[in-house]
């Protein structure tokens, strides 16, 4: 519990590799017994039996009235925008401060991405800017709840109803989570989750897109077969981004055991912010009011004049003991090389900011608590150069 690391750099010795994150699998039999019988079956993909029995019971655990499954998240964000049927060069407000599918998606599409700033507390988009990038072209809104954090999904709502926009969320971080007890994927027209190895919940690769119109539910399930309506009519411009039988088969396996693995994760973020919290320079993401949470990951903001070293020096160090952290998001999207330099970053300052301090430090299910301590130790003695830490 209470240890006292005198020595520093010496002591600390995680002596394996910690990686930023390590998928959750199940037990390997139990995985084999799920996927035995589609050796009788020989029906590997196309909707199959496991593919219908994890679409039915993700309904139920995400608290949606429908949800389409996936290849992968990208697929779901990226098919949700056509299935809409935006007028080409439309403008979809969003956030910089994302992973790169949410913007690529978008661009994919024909869309113009319209970047907004994020808010420095939850870093989701900041809903006091929104209402003044908005033009006549602007046709949808697409928030990201980030890390697991959820946007300000009622002040969107409400923007969205008066400006009559669509609203479509990359959930792909918050699997399992709820806000005041309703299923977070259950707001805007439509939630795309991502299922990825990485993701609190996977089927090695996959996603889904959950939503409320049925309209809406029948152009996605044309849309991830070719846009085939049926055998002779092919309805939609549509691409292939079926889920398989053994990914669905990963994903019923995972789900029996996603309650205990958050539960798990929570401990880990428990114990973080344990060693973390209230130390200058450092700045943690507060727990959040009506959010059950999924604890998907653990970003650190390292402010270098309070904290006396730079957040890719606290990488750098981490590395040198085999810890991987990662610099999650870096760099914003809207300064990748395929936009040619289109869009200024400056005009987003607090994602810039955020971008350029944060570190997103290890966790998963079974990330040991002890090494959790020697991550902390290995922060703080960087922060404490020449004085002993206590933990
Ligand atoms: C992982 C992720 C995606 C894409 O999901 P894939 O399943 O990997 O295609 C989209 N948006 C965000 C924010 C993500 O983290």
């Amino acid at each position: 519990m209470f240890r006292e690391i005198t020595k520093k750099e010496e002591v600390i010795s995680v002596g394996k590799k910690i990686l930023v994150t390590q998928s959750s699998m199940p037990k390997c039999e139990e995985y084999m017994e799920e996927i035995k019988d589609l050796w009788e079956s020989h029906w590997l993909t196309n909707m199959g039996e496991k593919h219908q029995r994890l679409q039915k019971e993700l309904l139920s655990y995400l608290g949606v009235n429908n949800v389409e499954l996936f290849t992968n998240g990208h697929m779901a964000l990226e098919l949700s925008l056509q299935a809409l049927d935006f007028k080409s060069g439309g403008e979809v407000i969003t956030t910089p401060f994302t992973f790169a599918s949410t913007t690529q998606a978008i661009v994919r599409n024909g869309l113009i991405p319209v970047f907004c700033d994020i808010n420095p507390i939850d870093f989701t988009i900041d809903v006091n800017k929104i209402e003044e990038l908005i033009t006549e072209k602007t046709v949808a809104l697409m928030p990201v709840h980030v890390y697991g954090n959820v946007c300000n999904v009622e002040e969107i709502e409400r923007i969205s109803q008066k400006y009559n926009l669509r609203v479509i969320y990359d959930a792909a971080h918050v699997f399992g989570v709820k806000y005041k007890n309703r299923g977070i994927g259950s707001f805007g027209d439509v939630s795309c989750f991502s299922f990825h190895a990485t993701k609190v919940f996977n089927t090695i690769e996959g996603g889904c897109a959950c939503f409320s119109d049925d309209e809406l539910g029948r152009r996605l399930y044309e849309l991830k077969n070719f846009g085939i309506k049926n055998q002779e009519e092919i309805e939609l411009v549509g691409a292939n981004a079926k889920m398989n039988e053994f990914c669905a088969a990963m994903g019923l396996c995972n789900l029996r055991h996603i309650d205990e693995e958050i539960a798990k994760r929570a401990k880990v973020v428990e114990r973080y912010r344990k060693h973390l919290s209230g130390i200058d320079g450092i700045k943690l993401s507060p727990i959040q009011r009506n959010v059950k949470s999924n604890f998907a990951y653990f970003p650190v903001i390292f402010d270098e004049k309070i904290f006396g070293v730079t957040r890719d020096e606290v990488m750098s160090h981490l590395a040198k003991y085999d810890v991987e952290a990662r610099k999650y998001f870096y760099p914003l999207t809207s300064s990748f090389q395929c936009y040619n330099g289109v869009y200024d970053s400056n005009e987003t300052p607090i994602a810039l900011y955020v971008s350029e301090h944060v570190l997103t430090l290890p966790l998963y299910a079974d990330l040991d608590l002890n090494d959790v301590d020697k991550i902390c130790s290995i922060i703080l003695n960087l922060k404490n150069k020449n004085s002993e830490v206590k933990l």
